[in-house]
């Protein structure tokens, strides 16, 4: 019996041994592996070892691609609005909307998104996402904003109640939005307080409690002679700033609050809020209500339908 469990004791060492080489050999195959010819989706398990080691030093595309996507991410410089930016990390779940894909931005699957995407934009498809292919993946994201730039008229407006707003103080002159555009922010705010991972504090259905600040309306309807003296009083805010060619005189922007300082587009604040669940949740549901994003504004969304 005792020289059972010593045979036991050393055939499971074995084992062990075995298994841990198989799976070191597994986890080092990775990145590797990913040729272009490799279009299964069924990755293989176990390495295929009969190759030769110069193998190694072969990368795809994409691969080359991923890399260059990484240092990208933080350090493209681009032009938006006259200002200069740097990298594109802000907008990787918007990128990942676009491309369709769910894979971090600095990984192979993502490169191969890009190169699809470039594909059916009739531009170079490397997988990289250059400044080029950013600018492209930004006209797109304008195109998709509001193109009715009618000035609401006062019978499109209604004025919503204080307790709908980041600040209950609020005027009421400055405390409308256009009809159809706040219904459709209801339906949407009753879906994401019905959405319990947002643990959103409320009164009722569609009613934020008081204390609440996420999904509440900073700014609506802003008259034009009101957004010209938001620009006086902020006249380096450039033109990707505050108000200029804004739509909120149409009734139909709604700034919502989703993080960090409300309205303030300095990078580390817009980090702040593209990682709150808030917004997150925005960029997954808004279109369901006919909301679409301002890509540099996280807090900015329009009412299209
Ligand atoms: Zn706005």
């Amino acid at each position: 019996m005792k020289r059972f469990g010593v045979h036991f004791v050393v055939i499971m060492a074995a084992f062990g041994l075995v298994a841990g080489a198989l799976s070191f050999g597994a986890r080092s195959s990775r990145g590797q592996s990913q040729t272009p010819k490799v279009e299964s989706p069924v990755k293989p398990a176990v390495l295929i070892t009969d190759r030769p080691t110069s193998a190694t030093t072969t990368t795809s595309p994409f691969t080359d691609a991923a890399s260059k996507n990484a240092v990208l991410r933080n350090e493209l410089t681009w032009t938006f609005g006259g200002k200069q930016q740097r990298g594109w990390y802000l907008y990787d779940l918007l990128l990942n909307q676009t491309l369709d894909n769910n894979s971090s931005s600095d990984s192979v699957d993502f490169a191969s998104a890009v190169s699809a995407w470039q594909t059916g934009k009739l531009l170079n498809s490397t997988g990289v996402l250059d400044e080029e292919s950013l600018m492209a993946i930004v006209a797109q994201w304008q195109s998709n904003r509001l193109k009715d730039r009618t000035p609401a008229t006062p019978t499109q407006l209604l004025t919503a109640p204080s307790l709908e707003f980041y600040d209950p103080d609020r005027l009421e002159e400055l405390r409308q939005v256009e009809r159809n555009t706040y219904a459709a922010y209801k339906r949407m705010l009753a879906a994401a307080i019905g959405d319990a991972a947002l643990q959103l504090n409320h009164i009722s259905k569609d009613e934020l409690a008081p204390g609440e600040k996420y999904f509440k309306i900073i700014s609506a309807f802003r008259s034009h002679e009101y957004q010209e003296k938001l620009r006086r009083e902020s006249p380096n805010a450039g033109s990707a700033g505050l108000a200029v060619n804004s739509p909120h005189f149409t009734g139909r922007a709604l700034d919502i609050y989703v993080g960090g300082d409300p309205v303030d587009t300095r990078d580390s604040n817009r980090a702040i809020q593209v990682n709150s669940p808030a917004y997150k949740w925005l960029v997954r549901n808004a279109s369901r209500f006919g909301f679409r994003p301002y890509f540099y504004e996280p807090w900015h969304w329009e009412y299209v339908e």
